[in-house]
């Protein structure tokens, strides 16, 4: 779950009165949104104060934050986009237009699982148009948050619905952004949805875990800071508490063996510059046994949404397996809110600190947006832009894969044939015996890559069995088969 105790989450300490113009929103919306109920039957502007509570606590300039208490006016009541570039100027007005936009087209990809490709494609030309001012996807985020938070007032097929479409697009959205806070809390938040049950059992786990690990842990983050102060290296040290949403996946990827799992205990130490991150290293590899192949050196190669940190995993004395975390404050800042933490800021001193070499993140932040920029300039001016390469950008985790007659199908990063014959039908899904990838005979634990072409064999006489749910990655799978699975 998110860490609730990092300074980022302090209030602005010069943040200033409300301003004039927001006040004036605030009253605009209000009017406006007038006679208009939530699900849960509270005054409609409930939703759009908690926006702007959001993206105040992001850190957002006065534009987004007005944008954001604007966000549903346009589409929902009687306000005009005139009415608001009258009265809150050009560039509030291209953000209340550009989220608008994006609701939209979501309304028109009826169901997640069976919308056309062309249609995504849509989806992410918008994106990609609203990429000329990333502001857009944060006030959509800060939208999609707290009608995520608010899900239990919808009926359940509409939770599962918006639930596994935060799951698959926005969550994925926040981690391009580097937004982990962000992304963890919806993911978990979406997945509590789309498979309680294996959410409560995973969670059950991580906190058995912790609770086991305790004492452990406590001992050794006492042999690391009495070190750390004993060379005199400022820090700070805490617990990192993984997500039941990222434990899922991992357990998906290493066929459910727990004991693959290294990282589910892991420490975090925050250093004041990059040669303390690599000093730390080193103490804690002359503590520990570092298992050689788990070191991963972000700072030196950031990951492609900017992240950096010092990843090591080590085996203590008393043979326990725990990962530990070493980055500076200002990477630490950066992981936890993402792009939304370079708005604090405004852009040229962004740059200008980059420049004077103070922060580290910005060129993959930055050549991400800038290529989402010069897309949306090339098809502003009718120039053809490569959307299969953006695509995989923007969908990290995702692959697409063909039936043999060249439909797309995509799928999270790590499904397995079960899964794509699910989403072709249950009851292709239900009657499976084996599987042909790319014209080869292969088995149901094969891992599907990026271009495969997979062909479902099936029987009739085949019946669902127990023993795939060991051979499904995906929830959506997993349901499905629980669905047609024959009682006992
Ligand atoms: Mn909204």
């Amino acid at each position: 779950m998110p860490d609730n105790k990092k300074p980022s989450d302090k209030k602005h300490p010069e943040k200033p009165e409300e301003s004039e113009r927001i006040k004036r929103a605030i009253e605009i919306a209000t009017k406006a949104h007038e006679h208009q109920l939530r699900k849960t039957g509270e005054p409609y502007i409930i939703h759009p104060l908690a926006v702007k509570k959001i993206l105040e606590e992001w850190q957002m300039d006065e534009d987004t934050i007005i944008a954001g208490i604007l966000h549903d006016t346009v589409e929902d009541t009687d306000l005009t986009l005139e009415n608001v570039k009258k009265e809150f100027g050009e560039s509030v007005a291209f953000l209340v237009d550009g989220v608008t936009k994006l609701g939209q087209v979501r309304k028109n990809m009826k169901d997640l699982d069976t919308y056309l490709p062309e249609t995504r494609d849509n989806f992410l030309r918008l994106m990609i148009a609203t990429g000329n001012d990333i502001r857009v996807l944060i006030i959509k985020l800060a939208d999609r948050l707290h009608n995520a938070r608010t899900l239990s007032a919808l009926p359940p097929d509409k939770q599962k619905k918006i639930a596994l479409e935060t799951l698959e697009i926005f969550a994925p959205l926040a981690d391009r952004l580097n937004m982990g806070r962000l992304r963890v809390e919806l993911a978990d938040l979406a997945f509590s949805y789309v498979d309680p049950k294996r959410y409560n059992y995973l969670k059950n786990l991580i906190e058995e875990n912790n609770k086991q690990a305790a004492k452990a842990l406590k001992q050794i983050e006492q042999e690391v800071s009495d070190l750390l102060t004993k060379e005199k290296i400022d820090f700070e040290i805490s617990g990192r508490i993984k997500s039941v949403y990222s434990l899922h996946k991992k357990l998906a990827k290493h066929n459910q063996n727990l004991g693959e799992i290294y990282d589910l205990t892991a420490l975090r130490i925050i250093v004041p510059d990059i040669t303390s991150c690599y000093l730390a290293l080193g103490l804690i590899h002359s503590l520990y046994t570092p298992m050689n192949e788990r070191i991963k050196d972000y700072i030196a190669k950031p990951k492609q949404n900017g992240y950096q940190s010092l990843h090591t995993t080590v085996i203590t004395k008393n043979k326990k397996i725990v990962e530990f975390q070493i980055r500076t404050r200002e990477m630490h800042e950066y992981a936890e809110r993402g792009l939304a933490a370079s708005f604090y800021y405004n852009e040229q001193k962004l740059t200008e600190n980059y420049k004077e070499g103070k922060i580290q993140h910005l060129p993959t932040n930055l050549l991400w947006i800038t290529e989402l920029q010069d897309a949306a300039a090339k098809l502003k001016e009718g120039k053809k832009v490569d959307l299969r390469k953006l695509r995989l950008n923007l969908f990290a985790d995702k692959i697409f894969v063909y039936t043999p007659k060249g439909d797309i199908i995509d799928l999270p990063k790590g499904s397995l044939p079960l899964d794509f014959a699910f989403r072709l039908h249950s009851e292709i899904g239900g009657h499976v015996v084996g599987v042909k990838i790319n014209g080869k005979m292969s088995n149901l634990n094969h891992r599907l890559e990026q271009g495969d072409i997979v062909e479902i064999l099936t029987s009739k006489n085949q019946t669902p069995k127990q023993s795939w749910f060991d051979k499904i990655f995906t929830s959506h799978a997993r349901q499905k088969l629980r669905q047609i699975l024959p009682k006992e």
